[in-house]
């Protein structure tokens, strides 16, 4: 018996260690080298190609199915992302200044895709699909089409797949297209079929309704052939600008472009998810090599015949002016040029290029910072839109805000009025570049509408919500972070991040990690509280008393979050206290932000509590005001009650059994 127990006890260890060792994360990625080659008709807008993508399983699974994106299927009429948009269009969300009604569908897709003709669908054909040279069988589901192997793809192999596809560039939508709003003849985004990224949470064949993607890390060497009056720009490294021309070829070089009507582009990209392309008979094309590690190249990339032309050539100086400071905070561009060209709509970020619909500088920082956060972090955006959109409407708040303040006189030397109005803004709005994300984050609050940010960004109740979070609440965040744990944490922990993760797929338990290591704070609660949840945050001044002789102040949590808590004491001979209760969670505390005034750090604030009490060494009749976060990066939603000044608080009191008058 004795042995035998033994050996059931040697069965149950082996199986508990052989699990702990199975269940820890190893990090892997997958990645796919595509070599294409294809041309475009400028007559029909279609597009023939071939495709070879060298796809290498690093997984411990073996595949059994492999899927692609054919994103162009979406604009068919009757297509999900058709569907979709108009179900969204039913719903109301309110009226807009002139008394119209404002829907939640996206305003650019409204309808438009049920009333495209058959010469102005999208459509990605594959015609015939080849693995290690063996023919396979293929599957349509709109935009994703299913491979079925005839051998499974084993773990630690690599295969190549051999297509041949044709195209129609559908009339622009949304992102890609043909001929849109400003006539930019073609936006080639999502055109290619692309091979759905596997990790660690399996396949990602997320069907195009309406929101971003998610790709395998690879290389891409892409030949375009098209009428040679076409210039073009995009995501890579043109390889032959001595034929191209076009402003490509360094200053004196002879340009040799070869006979015949139509012109080769040679790109290659290293180390990118995707690869854009435009093209325009119309185009005109600046460019600037910066003095960067990586030398990079900017190009700006306009319609010659736009009104606007003197901002697009502001958009390349204020890109060689900002890029010092982005790289200083947010860590190095590494590849050797990025494209700022005109096309799509609104803005739409791809690797080392964006399409602008114009030349606004907001929309430029936004979408240079996803090259940071997306396109070399590159998350989930399906799982994740607020690591993508919130870190990048962050990084554009404070990109923006060094920008106007740096170079005012220079940007507004002719324009004093806005000089005012545009620093005006930036320096009265809490808190300092980021204030535009918190007002969204909190309409949302108001709206009613809030969903907990897991939600897959294709499956929001509505678009605004979508926005919303991924934008505002996202931003707020990192901003918010910054007054848990400090701002130059904050930044070193952005700075930590890009250095672990970049290049690779990080979720958000990476991002917390990176968070808690560096700050050495336990961070888990504001994870818990602010992504996956749609708990907010209201705390107030309940009561300013004398007892003794010393002020008593009584805080209260009246929102379900908790937070630590600054508190600013003003006394009227001019000095100020800055008073920091801790959460308890954190197990730490925030390290003092600047150097006015005295500090004093109190003894944590337990969530169970829902009111803590402070006392001061003055009384009452010393202090001019009390204000909670002056800073205001907690996200209070109700600041009303945050400041009491002269015995009276400030704004709407939700407490008035308070004796505030002393
Ligand atoms: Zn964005």
């Amino acid at each position: 018996m004795q042995r035998f127990r033994c050996f059931v006890a040697g069965i149950f260890l082996c199986m508990f260690f052989c699990a702990a060792a199975t269940a820890q994360r190893t990090y892997w990625q997958q990645k796919a080298e595509y070599k294409m080659a294809v041309k475009l008709d400028v007559h029909t807008n279609r597009l023939t190609g071939t495709e070879q993508v060298t796809y290498y399983n690093n997984s411990p699974d073996t595949l059994h199915r492999i899927f692609f994106h054919l994103y162009w299927n979406a604009f068919q009429p009757g297509s999900m992302m058709d569907v979709r948009s108009r179900e969204l269009g039913k719903i109301v969300l309110g009226l807009n200044e002139k008394g119209d009604t404002v829907r939640d569908w996206d305003s650019r897709v409204r309808d438009r895709i049920l009333h495209l003709k058959p010469d102005e669908i999208g459509y990605d054909s594959v015609v015939t699909l080849k693995m290690d040279g063996r023919r396979q069988e293929i599957r349509y589901h709109e935009t994703i089409l299913e491979v079925l192997p005839d051998r499974p793809v084993l773990p630690g192999s690599s295969v190549r797949f051999d297509l041949i596809f044709k195209c129609q560039v559908p009339v622009q939508i949304r992102r890609s297209g043909r001929d849109n709003a400003a006539g930019v003849r073609y936006s080639m985004s999502q055109w290619y079929p692309k091979i759905c990224e596997y990790d660690y949470r399996g396949w990602h064949p997320t069907p195009y309704i309406a929101r971003e993607f998610y790709g395998v890390w690879g290389d891409y060497d892409v030949t375009i052939d098209l009428d040679k009056h076409y210039l073009v720009g995009g995501t890579g490294y043109l390889q032959n600008p001595q034929q191209t021309g076009y402003g490509y070829a360094a200053a004196g070089t002879k340009v040799s472009s070869p006979r015949g009507g139509l012109l080769s582009w040679h790109f290659y990209a290293p180390n990118v998810h995707d690869f854009m392309w435009a093209a325009d008979p119309r185009y005109r094309h600046l460019s600037q090599t910066v003095n960067n590690a990586a030398q990079t190249t900017l190009h700006v990339i306009y319609k010659k015949d736009t009104a606007s032309a003197a901002a697009w050539q502001e958009v390349l100086k204020a890109a060689v002016r900002a890029l010092p400071f982005i790289e200083k905070h947010f860590g190095p561009y590494p590849y050797k040029q990025y494209s700022f060209i005109q096309g799509g709509d609104g803005g739409m970020e791809y690797p080392m290029g964006t399409l602008i619909a114009g030349p606004s500088l907001g929309t430029v920082f936004h979408e240079w910072m996803h090259s940071w956060y997306q396109m070399m972090l590159g998350t989930n955006e399906s799982m994740y839109p607020w690591m993508d959109e919130g870190f990048a409407t962050y990084a554009e708040g404070k990109v923006s805000y060094y920008y106007y303040h740096a170079y005012a006189d220079s940007v507004f030397k002719d324009d004093p009025k806005g000089r005012e109005i545009t620093l005006g803004k930036l320096d009265k709005a809490l808190p300092l570049g980021a204030a535009d994300a918190y007002r969204g984050y909190f309409s949302l609050v108001e709206s009613g509408l809030a969903e907990p940010m897991t939600t897959h960004a294709d499956h929001y109740e509505t678009n605004f919500a979508y926005g919303q979070n991924a934008y505002s609440k996202g931003a707020v965040f990192l901003e918010q972070l910054g007054y848990i744990t400090g701002a130059q944490v904050r930044d070193s922990i952005l700075m930590q991040y890009y250095r672990k993760w970049r290049f690779k797929h990080p979720d958000p338990n990476d991002f917390m990690r990176v968070a808690e290591k560096v700050s050495g704070m336990q961070l888990d609660w504001y994870q818990e509280y602010w992504i996956n949840t749609t708990k907010t945050i209201d705390y107030g001044i309940e009561d300013l008393k004398n007892e003794d002789g010393h002020a008593q102040i009584t805080l209260r949590r009246i929102g379900e979050m908790p937070m630590p808590v600054d508190l600013l004491v003003r006394y009227k001979d001019g000095h100020t206290e800055m008073h920091y209760i801790p959460l308890y969670e954190m197990f730490g505390t925030k390290p003092r932000e600047d150097s006015a005034g005295r500090r004093i750090v109190h003894k944590p604030w337990r969530w169970t509590n829902p009111v803590y009490h402070l006392s001061l060494p003055d009384s009452v009749s010393a202090i001019s005001s009390i204000e909670i976060d002056p800073s205001q990066r907690m996200a209070d939603t109700g600041r009303g009650d945050n400041r009491v000044s002269g015995g009276i608080i400030i704004g709407r009191a939700r407490h008035p059994k308070a004796d505030l008058v002393n």
